[in-house]
Order: structure tokens, then sequence, then C-alpha cells
């Protein structure tokens, strides 16, 4: 666990970095899962009028599997951006929302949320998703309900959920 004297750089990676494996409330079953927006070999792109559409898959352990071609990504707020699909890694926090994809993308809430002293991305950092994070987060003053909502939210996940397989 990093301390206050922890030294923690802004990676400088966006929301999209996190994007392509995220974890949602299955529409079925209400467990936990995965909204794919890398498929590999299966990859597949279509023309819907005048804008391409790539393959999403979304894949829960239940059975329940889905591909389709959504249209635009919108990126941003507890929903997956393919799907529009309620997030699995969503919790309440003193009254306010934490959310995050994936368990990759806690770990970057925690790096940083714990760390005591924190470094701008080197490169151009105005829009990188921890220069995006509301205030409440990056306070002081929440650093300790932050961290045990994210620790509450990573035990939720199950075990061995992951793209292959
Ligand atoms: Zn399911």
């Amino acid at each position: 666990m990093a301390g206050t004297t922890a030294r923690f750089t802004d990676p400088g990676v966006k929301l999209h970095h996190f994007a392509d494996e995220v974890l949602v409330r299955c529409p079925e079953c209400g467990g936990c899962a995965l909204v794919l927006a890398r498929l590999g070999d299966e990859c597949e792109h279509r023309w819907i009028g005048d804008q391409e559409h790539t393959r999403r898959r979304l894949r829960c352990g239940c059975g329940h599997t889905v591909d389709a071609f959504p249209g635009s990504r919108a990126f941003g707020g507890p929903a997956d951006p393919y799907f529009r699909l309620p997030l699995w890694l969503d919790a309440d926090c003193r009254g306010r929302r934490l959310w995050a994809y994936n368990p990759a993308h806690l770990d970057l809430l925690e790096g940083y949320v714990g760390a005591g002293l924190r470094e701008r991305a080197t490169a151009p950092a105005s829009m990188t998703l921890l220069a995006r994070l509301p205030a409440w987060v990056k306070s002081a003053k929440h650093r300790d309900d932050v961290l045990r909502t994210i620790r509450r939210l990573r035990a939720t996940v199950p075990p061995g959920l992951s793209a292959a397989g």
C-alpha cells in the first residue's frame, strides 16, 4: 500500500486506454460480465450509413453473449462506452460515485490517490485520465474513503475473469 510519502507520476493515459475490456453488469443474470472491444481475428468492421462500426462483444459466465456493431463510442460516466451497460465497478463513496472500467483502472486510481506526492505527466497532460478526475477524488480529505471504496470494488471482481477463455 502506498504511504503518504510515495511519489506517483501520471503515466499520461486517457480513459480509452482501459476500454478494451470493461466489466459490466450482465443484463441477463446481473452478474459480472465483460465487454470486449478488441476481438483479434474476429475483429470486423461494417459501414452503417457513413460511419464505420467495429464489432464488440458482451460475454458473461452465465452463457449470455452478444456481438454487436454499436455506434460512436461514448467515453465517460459509469457505463461501458459501447453497449452503454452499467459498470460492474461502480460504488457510492460518501454520496459520490466512484467507478472504473476494469481492475487495471482501479490500480491506477489507487496508486494516484494513495500517493502523497503527485507529478504531472511529462507529455502534454492537459486531459489525461488523472488530470480529469473530479476534485473530491483528489482531495486528501477523502483519501481514506476513496481507497477503501477502491478495495471494496476490487474484492467484487470474480477470480479468473479475463478476456482469455
Ligand atoms: Zn450473465
